[in-house]
């Protein structure tokens, strides 16, 4: 049983421009799903609908059993890290990482004891209190990381998490990410321009094309195969 299918997603915003065309995939329970395709092609179109920041515009998006196209994203068992943080700047970390269980009246003790956990795995348990601008651009991607994770979602979406890193950084916390991906059991979804990350997180690569999925292979058959 897939753990998150796309039947036939399309989006047209608006303005008349049709950003993804016919999106068909089936992503099972724990996958390491890597979208790859060139700057606006439709990869965070896609990530924002499975999200529910961005309208589906025709076809059907499931979660479990679930048809979620109209569940409000807090609603949706699914957690996303933004490329560029997104941290409140004027809350603390602690904030920060508590912000998103509050929204859904998690009780304060469990609050607790989540944030705590969250930041124990991400090694940033010293560093509550303090505000974003305080941290590196490293931390702050935990931090990210953290919101996320607190709330132990089904599903992660990564758009992208890493390019704001430098490149030593960028190793550690790659491998930090398939640590996590083990440890937490979730399906990821994750946007990058990084072959090493594409060959060495993902489990099946997705190849977009202007809004159209090209290919869908593992890494060995993508790289490998001709
Ligand atoms: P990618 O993540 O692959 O770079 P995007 O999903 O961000 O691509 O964008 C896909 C296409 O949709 C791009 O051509 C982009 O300009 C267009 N687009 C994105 N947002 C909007 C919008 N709100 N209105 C109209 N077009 C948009
Ligand atoms: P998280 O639970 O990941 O911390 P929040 O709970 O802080 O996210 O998000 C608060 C609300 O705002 C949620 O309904 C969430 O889906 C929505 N949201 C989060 N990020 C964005 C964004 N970049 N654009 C629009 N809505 C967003």
């Amino acid at each position: 049983m897939a753990s998150l299918s796309l039947k036939n997603v399309g989006k047209t915003y608006p303005n008349g421009f049709v950003a993804v065309k016919n999106f068909n995939l089936d992503i099972a329970d724990k996958e390491f799903i890597i979208f790859v395709g060139p700057s606006g092609c439709g990869k965070s179109t896609t990530l924002r609908m499975i999200a529910g920041l961005e309208e589906i515009t025709s076809g059907e998006l499931w979660i479990g059993n679930t048809m979620v196209n109209d569940v409000e994203p807090k609603d949706r068992d699914i957690a996303m890290v933004f490329q560029s943080y997104a941290l409140y700047p004027h809350m603390s970390v602690y904030d920060n990482m508590a912000f998103g269980l509050k929204l859904r009246k998690t009780p304060k003790e469990k609050v607790d004891k989540l944030v705590h956990e969250a930041a124990k795995i991400l090694d940033i348990e010293h560093l509550l209190d303090r505000k974003p601008k305080a941290l590196s651009g490293g931390q702050r991607q935990r931090v990210a990381m953290g919101r996320a994770i607190v709330r132990n979602p089904k599903v992660f979406l990564m758009d992208e998490p890493l390019s704001n890193l430098d490149a030593k950084l960028r190793v550690q916390m790659r491998i930090e990410i398939s640590k996590l991906h083990q440890r937490l059991e979730s399906t990821i979804i994750y946007v990058t321009h990084d072959q090493t990350e594409a060959l060495t997180l993902g489990t099946r690569i997705v190849v977009m094309k202007d809004g159209v999925m090209q290919q869908v292979a593992t890494p060995i058959d993508l790289y490998t195969k001709p």
